[in-house]
């Protein structure tokens, strides 16, 4: 989508560290990091919400939560880790490009 912040980043119109890339996500960190490590993990497809999932996306976020799970070693969470994904206005999501938060790298409190 031409104007969303996390397509032009997968464009590579805006710059970023890639800790993992394939033909369905990248993974980078977060610009305002809520934790000592705090990765996102946007798919490729652009799309904002659950609500709008269909078979086809629903196979593509199989496969990054499958994905995430091989990186945990590789990202440094091998302790443990957080998977946060907000939805909407009241879920505080302020990026309309469905993302996963990964939050890890201490260990976290609150929730
Ligand atoms: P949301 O609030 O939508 O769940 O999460 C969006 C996240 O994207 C926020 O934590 C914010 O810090 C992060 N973010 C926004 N713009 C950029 C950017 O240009 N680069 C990176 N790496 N993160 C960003
Ligand atoms: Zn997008």
């Amino acid at each position: 989508m031409k104007d969303c912040i996390f397509c032009k980043i997968i464009r590579g119109e805006i710059p970023s560290e890639r800790y993992y890339e394939d033909e369905d996500m990248i993974v980078i960190k977060d610009i305002e990091p809520k934790a000592k490590l705090h990765y996102l993990c946007i798919p490729k497809t652009h799309f904002a919400l659950l609500s709008e999932m269909d078979g086809e996306k629903a196979e593509l976020l199989k496969r990054c939560f499958e994905k995430i799970a091989a990186l945990q070693e590789k990202l440094g969470l091998r302790d443990g880790y957080r998977i946060i994904v907000n939805q909407g206005e009241n879920g505080g999501q302020s990026v309309r490009h469905l993302h996963i938060h990964l939050l890890g790298g201490e260990k976290l409190t609150g929730f």
